[in-house]
């Protein structure tokens, strides 16, 4: 049986084992993906010994994605976004980052083109970086908002390298959805404790709009729900998980998942 694993700490809430299982059980195969429980200073160890134990590979999450910079050899996009969620062991030790290709693939998963859009990213920290660097890699023209304002710049100063990017604080959100295609929360703001939260209210959008909330748990957060009373386009954050975890899956396994058998699983186990 071939091993494999997510590390983070706190790691218990990770969907990423049921996730990963249904999809070797759907397709057979002799593989099980467990979680893990590793503290920073530990993740070398962690890293390199899963490696020494033949797994086939590893998923990381917060807060061990930006320190697995410095022990694998990270991809082009990964060194780009500053971060790792992925680690593979057939050539040495790589470091790839699937989570931009997660947001893309919800995105075009509904028929939405990226090429052209203009996109609204809310928030600078470590999803919004994945996703604006995928999508202004994309051809999408890219506006990073942020409360922090000062990380919104020094993001846009790094995404200008692969693409046309500005920066924003949320002062002129009004005048900035009017102009946007494609609204995407990559903020914490509305998840679970605090679900009530959203920084654009229904008055704020406009009917053409694509509003996209990374946030998954609660599956329908407020920001979804206001999109709704406009009258704009709806997706949830299941999609971008699932599809950075197939991403992930093929970079291990070299097979495409089924990835309606991995979505049911998500939207099973956080029903
Ligand atoms: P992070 O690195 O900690 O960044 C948090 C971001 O949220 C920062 O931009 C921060 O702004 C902003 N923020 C936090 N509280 C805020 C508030 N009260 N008002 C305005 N802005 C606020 O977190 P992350 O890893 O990027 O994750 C962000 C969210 O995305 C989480 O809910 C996570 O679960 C979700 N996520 C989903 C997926 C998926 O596959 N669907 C993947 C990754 C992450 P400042 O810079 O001003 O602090």
């Amino acid at each position: 049986m071939k091993l494999f694993g997510v590390l983070g700490d706190p790691i218990s809430h990770s969907l990423s084992p049921v996730m990963h299982n249904a999809a070797f059980c759907a397709l057979d195969m002799d593989c099980s993906y467990h979680a893990f429980r590793v503290k920073p200073d530990n993740l070398e160890y962690a890293i390199k010994g899963a490696g020494a134990l033949g797994f086939g590979g590893l998923n990381l999450t917060i807060p061990l994605k930006e320190k697995a910079l410095g022990i694998v050899e990270p991809t082009e996009m990964a060194k780009s976004i500053g971060a790792v969620n992925t680690v593979d062991f057939k050539n040495g030790i790589s470091g790839h980052n699937t989570d931009g290709i997660g947001a893309r693939m919800a995105l075009t998963d509904r028929g939405i083109g990226i090429g052209g859009k203009n996109v609204l990213v809310l928030g600078a920290g470590g999803a919004a970086r994945a996703i604006a660097f995928q999508l202004a890699k994309d051809g999408a023209r890219v506006t990073i908002a942020n409360r922090t304002v000062e990380r919104a710049q020094a993001l846009a100063r790094d995404v200008a390298a692969v693409g046309e990017v500005t920066a924003s604080g949320f002062g002129a959100l009004d005048k900035l959805i009017r102009q946007t295609d494609i609204l995407i929360n990559s903020t914490s703001v509305g998840m679970s404790p605090d679900i009530s939260g959203t920084l654009v209210t229904s008055d704020m959008m406009h009917p053409d709009l694509v509003v996209f909330d990374i946030v998954y748990n609660p599956l329908k957060t407020c920001l979804l729900m206001e999109a709704e009373i406009a009258g704009a386009t709806t997706i949830d954050g299941v999609m971008m998980l699932v599809y950075q975890g197939a991403e992930a899956f093929k970079i291990w396994t070299g097979v495409s998942p089924p990835v309606d058998v991995m979505e049911k699983a998500v939207r099973d186990a956080l029903s």
